[in-house]
């Protein structure tokens, strides 16, 4: 799977994507993830991607011309290098407060598809045009502000990532929470992880519960169930 991320603030990603399990998966190839200044894709000798909203206020706004341009762009070059233009399973997501929020089950969605196209917003948003004509979906990561799209690109990419066939370890996909299990009815339902402990045994005399030290395995799995909320 790929990830563009356009933004203009592309240094922002370098550490964050370059440790641990998404480093890892990068090498694996099994993700790529690319760094797109949106200031690459602008027409005027002075790389302007923002300006001041009309009507009035206070603030910039990322201009919808050198994002059309970066998102043609790059739905072009992935169908190209690929060698296929059709069946393929393309996103473009733009981050927003006012967006859909979002949770594990479209990051589900997402680990599905050939290619998501991530646009960060900055300073005091987007064009509308961005939402209305280029990007799919509108998203937030909550019911907050922050400074950019960054984060939450950041966010969506780590957490759509993992669910990749391979990059973690399927077992530890299983049990998690808000994973989709069957309960009792037979019905979906999104649920939270059981509580895990690691060693020692006691410390400061806070203990690790008994029943998990046992080895009785069916004890261990009913003890689990009863704390998953
Ligand atoms: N003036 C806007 C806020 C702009 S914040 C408002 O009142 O809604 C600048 C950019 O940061 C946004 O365009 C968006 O891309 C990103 N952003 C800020 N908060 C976010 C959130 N909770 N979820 C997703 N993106 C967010």
């Amino acid at each position: 799977m790929t990830f563009d991320i356009i933004t203009i603030f592309p240094n922002i990603f370098r550490s964050y994507f370059n440790e641990s399990i998404i480093k890892r998966a990068q090498e694996k190839k099994l993700v790529k993830i690319n760094i797109h200044n949106l200031r690459d894709y602008t027409i005027d000798k002075h790389k302007k991607v923002d300006d001041r909203p009309y009507g009035g206020g206070p603030g910039m706004i990322l201009m919808v011309e050198p994002i059309f341009k970066a998102v043609t762009a790059l739905k072009k070059r992935t169908a190209k290098s690929e060698q296929r233009t059709v069946n393929k399973r393309q996103k473009v997501i733009l981050f927003s407060p006012k967006g859909k929020k979002f949770n594990q089950q479209m990051a589900q969605k997402f680990s599905k598809l050939d290619q998501l196209i991530i646009i960060c917003g900055r300073y005091e948003g987007v064009d509308e045009r961005v939402a209305k004509h280029i990007a799919d979906e509108e998203i937030s990561i909550g019911d907050y502000v922050l400074t950019g799209g960054e984060l939450p690109a950041m966010v969506v990419v780590d957490a759509v990532a993992r669910l990749i066939p391979e990059v973690i370890k399927k077992d530890s996909l299983k049990e998690e929470s808000f994973g989709l299990i069957a309960d009792s009815r037979k019905q979906k339902a999104a649920i939270a992880e059981y509580p895990q402990y690691t060693r020692p045994e006691n410390f400061r005399g806070w203990r690790v519960p008994k029943t998990l030290l046992s080895g009785h395995h069916r004890k261990i799995k009913e003890w689990r169930e009863s704390k998953r909320s």
